[in-house]
C-alpha cells in the first residue's frame, strides 16, 4: 500500500479475504495551488461547533490561532501515516491565501492577541517544495524523498518559507508568529538563512524537533536520519541563538519501543540524553496505528523495508508489557521510580558497571527511602536537586518548564 501512494503511477489493489475482497484505490491527485485556497478560503466559522455549548475544549486553545500553510508529507516516518491521508506531494497554499487567514484571525477572533501559534502543516518546512522535474515526480516509486539522504532531484530551496515569514509577521496587529509544527531538520540544515530566520523570529524559547532516537537499528527501521544531523543543527540553532541574543532550546523528542529498538539501543539513548544533559518528563512509547509501516513490523516481527517472505529474518520487537516499561524507564534514567528496574536491567545485560554514582554512570547504586514508593520526589536526592516537570537542558534549581512530551 505503501508503495502505491504516488496517484501518479498508484495502481489499483486487491485482496482477497475468504470470499470477499478488500479494494483499495490510488490515492487522489494532489490539489493545486488554486484548489488548495479554495478549499482554505472557504467561509468557516473559526469557532467550535455550538453543540459543544461553550464547553473548554483543549484542542481548540491549541489551534484557534494556528495557520495551515501546507498539506502532505515526503518524509516516509514508518510510524507515521500522514502520507497515506495527506499524500506525498506538498499541496500548498498561495502567500496570498495564507496571509488573508491571518488577517481574518486577528479581526474576527475575540481572543487574538497578536499571536500566531504555527504556520505549520505535517511538517513546518516543506511549504512548496517539491521534485525538481515533474516528470521524473510522476514515475517516482520511493517511500520518502528524504531517506536513507535527501534526494539529489529534491528541490530543497526555502526561500519562499522564509518570505511567507517575513511578510507574515509584517502585518499590522501581529506581534509574534511561532512556528510550532514538527521541523525536519535535515532539510533545515541545507538552509541556513532558514535556520537563522526561524531562531532569531519564530521560536518562543524551546524549538520541538524530533531526532526519535540515537541509534541506527531503530533509526532504519523509522526511515530517520542518523543523529549527525541532528548535531549540526544544534550547532546551529546555538550559533544563531546566540547571534539573536536569545536563550533558547531544542526540545529532542524520541520514541521507545519501536519495532527493532533494543534493550541495548535504548540504554544507549539514555546515556546520549545524560551526556547530553536533557530529563524527559512525559515520554512515548511506540504504539502501532492504522497503516503505518511500523505497524506492519510490529505485528508480522520482520522489517517490512525489506523483501519479506518465510525466510526474512526476524527483527526484534519489544512488546511485552515489561519489555515496553523498561524502555520507557531508560528514557526517564533520572526519575528515581524507574531505578529498580534499570539496575535490575543493568545487570542482566552486562552494565553493572553504569550503576553509581560516577558522572559517566547512569544510575545511583542506592535508593532513596522517600522514592522507593512513588512520590517521584528527587530532591534530596544527588545528581537531582529539583523535581523537573518539564524536558529542558538540565539547569537544577534554575528552569522549570511545563511542557507535554510527545
Ligand atoms: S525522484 Fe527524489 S525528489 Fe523526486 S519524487 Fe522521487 S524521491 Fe522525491
Amino acid at each position: 500500500m505503501h508503495g502505491e501512494t504516488n496517484p501518479h503511477n498508484a495502481r489499483t489493489l486487491i485482496q482477497a479475504h475468504g470470499d470477499r475482497y478488500i479494494w483499495i484505490n490510488p490515492p487522489a491527485l494532489p490539489l493545486t495551488t488554486k484548489e488548495m485556497d479554495g478549499v482554505y478560503g472557504l467561509p468557516y466559522s473559526r469557532l467550535p461547533h455550538p453543540g459543544y455549548n461553550n464547553a473548554n475544549i483543549p484542542a481548540f486553545e491549541m489551534i484557534q490561532h494556528s495557520v495551515n500553510i501546507m498539506r502532505g508529507c515526503f518524509g516516509g516516518c514508518t510510524f507515521c501515516s500522514i502520507t497515506e491521508h495527506e499524500g506525498r506531494i506538498i499541496q500548498s497554499r498561495s502567500e496570498d491565501s495564507i496571509l488573508q487567514e491571518i488577517e481574518a484571525i486577528r479581526d474576527t477572533s475575540p481572543n487574538f492577541t497578536g499571536h500566531i501559534s504555527d504556520l505549520g502543516g505535517p511538517t513546518a518546512n516543506m511549504y512548496r517544495l517539491a521534485c525538481k522535474d515533474p516528470a521524473i515526480e510522476a514515475a517516482c516509486r520511493k517511500l520518502s524523498c528524504v531517506y536513507p539522504g535527501i534526494c539529489p532531484n529534491l528541490n530543497t530551496d526555502h526561500s519562499h518559507l522564509i518570505a511567507l515569514y517575513r511578510k507574515a509577521r509584517a502585518l499590522p496587529g501581529i506581534k509574534k508568529i511561532f512556528i510550532a509544527s514538527g521541523l525536519r531538520y535535515d532539510l533545515a540544515v541545507t538552509s541556513p538563512e532558514y535556520v537563522k530566520e526561524l531562531v532569531t523570529h519564530h521560536v518562543g524559547g524551546y524549538l520541538k524537533i524530533a531526532p526519535e532516537h540515537t541509534e541506527t537499528g531503530p533509526l532504519s527501521k523509522m526511515m530517520k536520519p542518523g543523529i549527525g544531523t541532528y548535531d549540526r543543527f544544534k550547532a546551529m540553532f546555538e550559533q544563531y541563538s546566540k547571534e539573536a541574543g536569545k536563550e533558547q532550546y531544542l526540545i529532542p523528542y524520541f520514541i521507545a519501543a519501536h519495532p527493532g529498538t533494543s534493550d541495548e539501543d535504548m540504554l544507549n539513548l539514555a546515556l546520549w540524553l545524560k551526556r547530553n544533559g536533557f530529563r524527559a518528563d512525559q515520554v512515548q512509547a511506540f504504539l502501532p496505528s492504522p497503516m503505518a509501516i511500523a505497524t506492519a513490523m510490529y505485528h508480522s516481527g520482520k522489517n517490512s523495508l525489506q523483501k519479506v517472505n518465510a525466510k526474512a529474518p526476524d527483527i526484534f520487537i519489544p512488546k511485552s508489557v515489561k519489555q515496553r516499561r523498561l524502555h520507557k524507564a531508560f528514557l526517564r534514567y533520572h526519575d528515581p521510580k524507574n531505578w529498580p528496574l534499570l539496575r535490575e536491567a543493568l545487570k542482566a545485560m552486562g552494565r553493572a558497571d553504569l550503576i553509581g554514582n560516577g558522572k559517566h554512570q547512569l544510575i545511583p547504586s542506592f535508593q532513596p527511602s522517600s522514592t522507593s514508593g512513588s512520590t517521584g520526589n528527587t530532591s534530596k536526592t544527588q545528581p537531582f536537586k529539583t523535581k523537573f516537570t518539564g524536558f529542558d537542558k538540565a539547569k537544577p534549581g534554575k528552569t522549570k518548564v511545563k511542557r507535554a512530551y510527545r
